[in-house]
């Protein structure tokens, strides 16, 4: 990224500065060092106005000038980023005793000097001689400690980086699970099978409703509904040889659930044919491609989100849809599959006296004189998994890429290795 400042003024001498930064990309980031960089050439008590196309460069000022460029730390460390910058821009104003002015002018908008700095910032852009500017951090008054990463200072709101840093290795550790092969090789649109996850209830309100809700989802998504199969592993002295509750014919595990032949009805229903999704609505199980189980677990599939970007949605419209979808079909299969099959199973239960306590002793017994092996026997080449290296947050920090969408990369990579 490139930036500069020219000095317009006929009663000062004229200055052009230009040079590039690293790391951390955004449009307002070479802003706010620009506007460093001109205030560090001016004089001692110089009344300073600087234009500027940058409208979040001059809220920010608009916020310091109202501290008198004397914040508490706590609110420069609250800035979403750029915090390193713009505390040096608050330490010179405040030592030269500046008197500092923002002004706005519309980006390529004739404003000659705002042509004439945006020309020279391309030609160092495109010029791979160009100097870096590095800031030195450790001569501040205000800041004495800085967030490093990897040797790279974190210019983003500490508690923003390390809840990110959070996010993405556990993303990573959930990507990597046995069980997530298949989501490895497919395309999966994880930003909104997040948020089908999360439901739309805003992030500050937690409810009982809600979080039971996300429990259930969690246990579709991971495969983990206490079917007989599931709960044979923790009560197998009640429960060996117990079969479907629905059909009495089959064992249940999780796939049993859409396979039971007592649920053909709802299976075979399909909402709207959208042809162009080869297997959206199939409903069967398949190692390899998704399926519409895989939509009812909770996975997007990435061909159901360009389907809908064709119909020219914007992004925001296409997860309100996908949201809408998902809650639906999971409500019609809480209701229609699930639940029923719960009821019955409470039945049986009932009807041969299986009770909590007795649920309580087995587990017990069974923890005691437990002699089952469990023995880890998937083997998948190590193209399935990514490495744990938060390589997304470094693409994030060097290129600005989308975290998620990064991704989307390593599926595609995976596919073709695996496929090819
Ligand atoms: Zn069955």
């Amino acid at each position: 990224m490139s930036f500069g400042f020219a000095q317009a003024c006929d009663l000062s001498p004229k200055v052009l500065f230009t040079s590039t930064c690293q790391h951390w990309p955004s449009s307002y980031r070479p802003e706010s060092l620009a506007i460093l960089t001109a205030i560090i050439v001016s004089p001692i008590n110089a009344d300073v106005k600087i234009y500027t196309d940058s409208q979040s460069a001059i809220d920010t000022w608009l916020q310091f000038r109202s501290t008198n460029f004397d914040p508490h730390l706590r609110s420069i460390f609250k800035l979403r980023s750029n915090h390193i910058v713009w505390n040096q821009i608050n330490e010179i104003v405040t030592s030269l005793n500046l008197k500092l002015q923002l002004i706005y002018v519309k980006a390529h908008s004739g404003d000659p000097w705002n042509e004439f700095i945006d020309s020279k910032c391309s030609e160092v852009h495109n010029n791979n001689n160009s100097s870096i500017i590095t800031l030195l951090t450790d001569n501040m008054k205000n800041i004495h400690y800085i967030l490093n990463w990897n040797n790279i200072e974190v210019e983003q709101s500490p508690r923003k980086f390390i809840s990110q840093t959070s996010k993405v290795r556990g993303f990573e550790e959930f990507f990597n699970l046995a069980r997530n092969v298949k989501y490895r090789r497919t395309n999966i649109d994880w930003k909104s099978t997040f948020e089908v996850l999360s439901g739309d209830d805003p992030s500050n309100i937690t409810t009982f409703k809600s979080s039971r809700k996300k429990a259930e989802k969690l246990k579709f998504l991971m495969e983990e509904l206490p079917t007989i199969e599931q709960i044979k592993k923790s009560f197998p002295d009640i429960y060996d040889n117990w079969l479907c509750p629905v059909c009495s014919d089959v064992i249940e595990d999780f796939n049993h659930i859409w396979s039971c032949i007592c649920h053909s009805d709802f299976c075979h229903v399909s909402l709207i044919d959208i042809n162009s999704l080869d297997n959206f609505w199939d409903f069967s199980i398949d190692n390899n491609c998704l399926t519409f189980i895989d939509f009812i677990k909770g996975f997007i599939p990435i061909t159901l989100s360009n389907y809908l970007k064709l119909l020219i949605f914007n992004d925001k419209v296409v997860r309100t849809i996908i949201g809408d979808l998902h809650d639906f079909t999971y409500n019609e299969v809480m209701n229609n599959i699930w639940k029923p099959r719960c009821e019955l199973q409470v039945v049986f239960e009932k009807n041969l006296s299986i009770t909590k306590k007795k649920k309580l002793d087995s587990r017990l017994n069974f923890s005691t004189n437990s002699s089952f092996n469990f023995i880890n026997n998937v083997n998948f080449s190590s193209v399935d998994y990514i490495e744990n290296s938060l390589e997304s947050l470094r693409n994030n920090i060097y290129f600005g890429k989308d975290i998620l969408g990064f991704m989307l990369h390593v599926n595609y990579v995976s596919f073709i290795n695996f496929y090819y």
